[in-house]
């Protein structure tokens, strides 16, 4: 299998099983963010006790780049301190938006939507979630 299949099934499998999407009660939602070109929207929210995010849930509607983006991002930074968390985000916006030359080796699955910075008009579909989970850790002041 060559590793651009290999990438593809990867985003397929993430926006057919989106991980830790789940309806959300309009209380509950701490981020509302949108991207108009395509459509997409995502409603988030966070939980962070002791400095390490212990829940991060979402929904909305999307195409396939932005709800396997946001799947791969739920299912990366629960767990995860803030400060890693905060770190990570930025990383990956970098790099979808092409400021970095490439994946850090520790980036495992998240590597598979790299390819999407040769498509500006997809960048915002990749890094909307993204956006959206570092408003909410702004607005739980962590
Ligand atoms: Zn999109």
């Amino acid at each position: 299998m060559e590793l651009d299949e290999l990438y593809q099934d990867l985003i397929l499998d993430h926006f057919k099983h989106p991980r830790h999407r789940q309806e959300l009660s309009d209380g509950e939602v701490l981020v509302d963010e949108e991207n108009p070109t395509c459509g997409d929207h995502i409603r988030l929210t966070a939980r962070v006790e002791n400095g390490r995010i212990q829940d991060v849930r979402y929904d909305g509607k999307g195409c396939a780049i932005s709800t396997a983006s946001a799947s791969m991002m739920a299912e990366r930074l629960i767990g995860m301190p803030v400060a890693e968390a905060r770190k990570l985000i930025g990383e990956f916006i970098g790099l979808i938006r092409g400021e970095k030359e490439s994946a850090p080796a520790d980036f495992g699955d998240l590597a598979a939507l790299e390819g999407v910075k040769q498509y500006p008009m997809r960048v915002k579909c990749a890094t909307m979630a993204w956006h959206a989970a570092e408003k909410a850790l702004g607005k739980l002041g962590v």
